[in-house]
């Protein structure tokens, strides 16, 4: 159904949370304009706005809205690189539609980070992963997770129905199409595939780590990304879009 019923809008005025408000201000929104919403739930919707409290926007759902498909469900597993480059890695790649993000504690990662500085940083990833999101107006929020160290970070790459390791050491014939079979099935299937990228940080990753997350899942593959080394922050924004593009996106 295209439009709630009156009722619904009623029922459900909400605020929009004090950074939304902000964005609201910079635009100079008016009471009586639509804004699209992006709930929790990922659910994406069409809201009035009805009044202000204070500065904060009062708003109402006034329709459904479809949300973008996406051409596959990317995560890419980035290696804690130092400076502003995880920013960087962040805003792009979300840019292109990434939906989840690990950065990776990798053994050779400079950027070394304790669990207090994990949860600030996380915070400021997630809010450039939101604010890319909007400026580039993308349906889906992704979701950038607390630095995982390797034995976390292979349990989670086992639910992926594939795992791309971008290996500079790997050879040429180590084509991106050929590990993304087993994604590209399942995409034929009428599934959404769910594809996990791994990027090293600025020192690469060390060849236990390559053999510890090949072994993780089944249709976990190494890559070339061609015969010149790329830096860490260009190979976590190019190998993703790689994939997208591979797989229609
Ligand atoms: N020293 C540079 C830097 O400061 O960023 C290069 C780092 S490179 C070793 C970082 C990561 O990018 C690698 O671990 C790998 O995941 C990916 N990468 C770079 N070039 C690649 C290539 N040609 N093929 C596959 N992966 C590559």
């Amino acid at each position: 159904e295209q439009v709630l019923a009156d009722e619904v809008q009623e029922q459900f005025p909400m605020a929009l949370s004090r950074d939304d408000a902000k964005h609201a201000k910079v635009l100079r929104l008016d009471p009586g304009e639509h804004i699209a919403v992006v709930d929790a739930a990922q659910d994406y919707f069409e809201c009035e706005i009805r009044s202000f409290d204070g500065a904060t926007p009062i708003v109402a759902i006034s329709g459904h809205l479809d949300a973008q498909p996406l051409a596959a469900y990317v995560c890419l597993v980035q290696g804690l690189a130092k400076g502003d480059k995880m920013e960087t890695v962040i805003r792009h790649a979300t840019e292109l539609g990434v939906s989840e993000f690990i950065p990776f504690a990798a053994s050779r990662s400079i950027m070394k980070i304790d669990a207090k500085k994990a949860a600030s940083k996380t915070e400021r990833w997630q809010a450039i992963a939101k604010s890319a999101a909007m400026q580039s107006g993308q349906t889906h929020l992704a979701h950038v997770h607390q630095p995982m160290k390797l034995a976390q970070l292979k349990e989670a790459l086992g639910a992926f129905d594939a795992v791309v390791v971008c290996w500079e050491e790997a050879p040429g014939t180590a084509l991106l199409r050929d590990a993304l079979r087993s994604a590209v099935l399942s995409a034929s299937a009428g599934h959404l595939a769910r594809i996990a990228v791994v990027v090293g940080p600025e020192g690469g990753l060390a060849q236990e780590e390559v053999d510890a997350i090949l072994g993780c899942n089944a249709n976990a593959n190494m890559v070339s990304l061609g015969s010149s080394i790329l830096r860490t922050e260009t190979a976590g924004i190019v190998a993703p879009a790689l994939v997208l593009y591979e797989m229609g996106g």
